[in-house]
């Protein structure tokens, strides 16, 4: 059957649909029936715009427009003068609504307005966000112009919404990875087959443009590919050595460094650098990258920790150091004042091999056949322990090292993509108080609070923790310690910029916050117990819930992680049983 071009509408009742839901399942289904109206040449287009970018992430691709230039747009569509949208945004709270509202009673009668296809406005945002130069911003308005006087009321809401970063559909990739699967089948039988697919890829758009060419054959073929990153594998938790002993045997275990992960991608002498959350951070790092092409071997993908390094006092620098190596502007200067020491410790793809479901033997050993070690790259320190007290003895040295702790790794396990699997269990020294780990929460509120806080703006935050059965956020804590005014200030205006007027769809809260904000920046949290709760609504569906006693912010910085990627609600869970055998 030949599929119809879909036009522009069809994707605009469905974000209508989909934002009037919280319900998973319900997502799901709305999303299964937009995608079997699309044709493969559609579908990557319309998940790209259901997120409201134009290419995958790792592709810097940024579509972003400040208010102003919208409401330029707007009056120029719609004849209305700028200071009368202003009025009704003001009124509505929304500037999608406001031009939606415009748009039904445009001044100037739309004689030349053409129907919009999905394709079109595809098109056109992606034109927006490649214009550079000194004239972009005019091109910008003027494109965004036109697909406001070409659309119905319903359809300029989202347009105006995509650009201004207002989406907000809260429709993860797991999702999007569900809804495939029940459109093929009816049901989630293919998810398995497609979310390796995607794992290996970062890239949702490639992987259901495959699944609609070729099926889910295609999608079994999917190979790892240099310059795509991969989902990088993820560590489980144990309280101790006995525990990580029993649980894998004899193991290698190697330095926890405590610096920013990075994926590099080589092949001759071309080198991209990705950073844990699939973002292309390769100009950032000029040093690693000359450090890379230096390595004698054809290509490769490896994965790795990086560290600053105080050459003076022969040092590494603390994380918050490093952290400051993360950079758009000043880099040479930065690069020349806090050089990076990059810890390798695993290897993806070698010369044209997949890596990733040998053992880790085998891969430890590519690794120290394939990399020189030189002044920038060094292999992660490793031991082979067969007891607990060998593993606990390596532990101590590493901690008196100033190290963070290890991680035990099982020899005979593939590299885990996408996953947190007993592959690697980590073992810090934050262990040894009562909570055995920080936690990385979601920001999704705040109040305003009370006293010198209240000059500021900011009191506390109100976080939460994925829920990946059901896609959503759960709350565990409001923390109001462990911030400088300077942090509450930088908070407060990141903040504002993604207020939202009601609570999340995808969160599930019984407090109340005096601000909500789209789930969006991860911050790492630390407490002195996971506690039972009726507050807080951390916990599997009708079972038990949790709370955090006592939370403080550990690191004022914003986590590299999508809120996807922060902490469960099943390692919450996890970790309020490790606590328990603790104490008992
Ligand atoms: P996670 O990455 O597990 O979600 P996280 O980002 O909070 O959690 P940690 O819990 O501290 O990080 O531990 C895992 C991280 O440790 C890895 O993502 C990696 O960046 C870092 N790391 C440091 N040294 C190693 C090593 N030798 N092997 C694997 N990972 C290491």
């Amino acid at each position: 059957m030949v599929k119809l071009v879909m036009d522009f509408k069809t994707l605009a009742f469905a974000f209508s649909s989909l934002e009037k839901t919280t319900k998973r399942l319900e997502m799901t289904k709305i999303l299964a029936e937009l995608f079997a109206k699309a044709s493969a040449d559609e579908i990557a287009k319309i998940l790209y715009l259901l997120q409201g970018r134009v290419a995958p992430p790792f592709e810097e691709k940024e579509l972003g427009l400040g208010e102003r230039l919208v409401e330029q747009a707007i009056s120029l569509a719609t004849g209305y003068h700028a200071s009368e949208i202003r009025e009704l945004y003001t009124e509505l709270g929304d500037l999608g609504l406001a031009v939606e509202k415009l748009v039904g009673k445009k001044k100037q009668q739309t004689l030349f307005a053409k129907k919009l296809t999905v394709l079109d406005v595809f098109s056109a945002f992606k034109k927006i966000a490649e214009a550079s130069g000194p004239k972009s911003q005019q091109l910008k308005i003027k494109l965004l112009a036109e697909l406001i006087h070409n659309s119905e009321p319903i359809e300029a809401r989202y347009i105006v919404r995509i650009p201004l970063n207002k989406l907000r559909l809260g429709i993860g990739d797991p999702t999007v990875l569900d809804a495939l699967s029940v459109m093929k089948k009816g049901d989630k039988q293919l998810r398995e087959s497609l979310e390796r697919a995607y794992n290996v890829t970062s890239n949702i758009g490639f992987v259901a443009e495959k699944f609609f060419r070729e099926g889910i054959k295609g999608i079994n073929t999917i190979k790892i590919e240099i310059g795509r990153p991969i989902r990088p594998a993820l560590a489980e938790r144990l309280p101790n050595a006995e525990e990580i002993i029993k649980k894998i045997g004899r193991c290698a275990v190697e330095a926890k460094y405590d610096g920013f992960r990075m994926q590099i991608h080589k092949k001759g002498k071309e080198v991209k650098l990705f950073s844990r959350a699939a973002t292309d951070m390769t100009y950032m790092f000029p040093e690693i990258v000359d450090a890379i092409r230096l390595q004698k071997c054809e290509s490769f993908i490896i994965d790795s920790e990086c560290l600053g390094y105080d050459p003076k006092n022969r040092r590494y620098h603390s994380f918050q150091e490093t952290m400051q190596r993360r950079r758009k502007y000043g880099i040479s200067d930065k690069a020349k004042e806090i050089p990076l020491h990059l810890f390798v410790f695993d290897i993806l793809y070698l010369n044209g091999d997949e890596m990733i479901n040998k053992a880790y033997e085998q891969r430890r050993k590519a690794l120290e056949k394939n990399i020189d070690e030189n002044e920038t790259v060094h292999l992660s320190d490793m031991i082979i322990a067969e007891t607990p007290e060998e593993l606990l003895d390596y532990f101590n040295a590493c901690v008196n090292a100033g190290l963070e702790g290890v991680i035990a790794k099982d020899l005979k396990a593939p590299y885990t993509v996408g996953a947190r699997k007993f592959a690697w269990i980590k073992l810090k020294k934050s262990y040894e108080t009562a909570l055995s780990d920080t936690i990385d929460a979601v920001i999704v509120g705040y109040d305003i609070g009370k006293g010198k806080r209240k000059e500021l703006g900011l009191g506390t935050i109100l976080v939460a923790v994925y829920d990946e059965q059901e896609d959503v956020f759960k709350t565990l804590a409001k923390v109001g310690t462990g911030f400088s005014e300077e942090d509450i200030k930088r908070f407060k205006q990141k903040l504002d910029e993604i207020k939202i007027p009601h609570k999340s769809p995808r969160l599930i809260s019984k407090v109340e916050a005096d601000v909500w904000v789209e789930p969006k920046y991860v911050v790492e949290i630390s407490g002195d117990e996971i506690t039972k709760s009726s507050m807080h609504t951390c916990g599997i569906s009708g079972g038990e819930t949790y709370a955090l006693r006592f939370p403080r912010i550990v690191r004022s910085e914003f986590r590299d992680k999508r809120p996807e990627e922060a902490t469960t609600v099943t390692e919450i869970i996890k970790m309020a049983k490790m606590q328990k055998r603790k104490s008992g």
